[in-house]
């Protein structure tokens, strides 16, 4: 396409990612709000409550790395379910993003929460596919998330196995990422949204209408359901049945899809 995007070397890519990022990053939570049309929310809760994070026990910390973590959605969401639903004021997210400018967004909405200060939290700028072995050492994680970010990254199978790495024995990978939709009409509908209202709201509420072009083509090219969940067999997670309600849980027909696996 004109915008480039397209079939362009790795390296590159990779720049690109983050440029897109960097200029939407302040208004990122609002474009998520406008384009999904607040949908976002409900699949993300969706995603955080049906992992249970948080501990029952006293004294047990939950230890949870959420990667690609942006502005904090996931992260926000982990923490309060684990004190909503758990008591639970033990558990840590370590939240990892590439991009400096999506962490500032994040951390200037930690200010305005009660986990402020607190040591449940913590930013670090890193890349999901290498996330270093000093820094994020083997066997430390009860929980792995990454939300809408494995789609940026240029190596899935090396974000699968970084996540591996990190993951304890018994720990939980899961995934919150477009999808495809599998009921014809539905995808219809669907490609005339993202084709015509994403872009064209990019361009009015961002100026950007590139970065939300480079949004829709990286959703299109996505592995399937299947696919994807066959990926993560392959980095040496348990998976469960390839279907939906199995290795994966469909969301609004596919539009988003939830991937989980277990290391053993
Ligand atoms: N998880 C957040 C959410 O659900 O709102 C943010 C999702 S945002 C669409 C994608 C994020 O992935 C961006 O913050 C971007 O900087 C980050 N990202 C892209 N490539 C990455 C990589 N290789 N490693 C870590 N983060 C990456």
């Amino acid at each position: 396409t004109h915008f480039g995007f397209r079939d362009v070397p790795r390296s590159e890519k990779e720049s690109l990612v983050k440029e897109v990022f960097s200029s939407v990053a302040s208004k990122y939570d609002v474009m998520n709000d406008a384009m999904s049309m607040g949908v976002h929310r409900l699949w993300k809760d969706e995603f955080v409550s049906s992992l249970k994070p948080g501990s029952v026990k006293v004294g047990k910390v939950t230890r949870c790395i959420d990667v690609a973590g942006g502005t904090g959605d996931i992260a926000l969401r982990i923490l309060d379910y684990a004190r909503e639903k758990k008591a639970d004021r033990d558990i840590t997210v370590d939240l990892v993003d590439i991009n400096p400018d999506m962490l500032k967004e994040g951390q200037k909405r930690f200010r305005k929460t009660m986990y402020h200060g607190s040591p449940q939290v913590a930013f670090h700028v890193g890349n999901a596919q290498d996330l270093g072995k000093d820094r994020f050492p083997d066997n430390t994680y009860d929980i792995y998330t990454i939300a809408f970010g494995i789609r940026n990254c240029t190596d899935i199978p090396a974000v699968l196995s970084e996540a591996y790495r990190v993951l304890k024995p018994g720990g939980v990978f899961a995934c919150l990422e477009f999808s495809k939709v599998t009921q014809p009409v539905l995808a219809s509908l669907y490609e005339q949204y993202s084709f015509s209202v994403i872009p064209l709201l990019g361009t009015i509420l961002a100026g950007d209408r590139a970065s939300y072009q480079y949004l829709v083509e990286s959703i299109r090219k996505f592995p399937s359901q299947q696919e994807f969940a066959r990926m993560i067999a392959n980095a040496g997670f348990e998976v469960g049945e390839l279907e939906d309600g199995g290795a994966w849980r469909d969301q609004w027909g596919g539009i988003a899809s939830i991937h989980t696996g277990v290391k053993l």
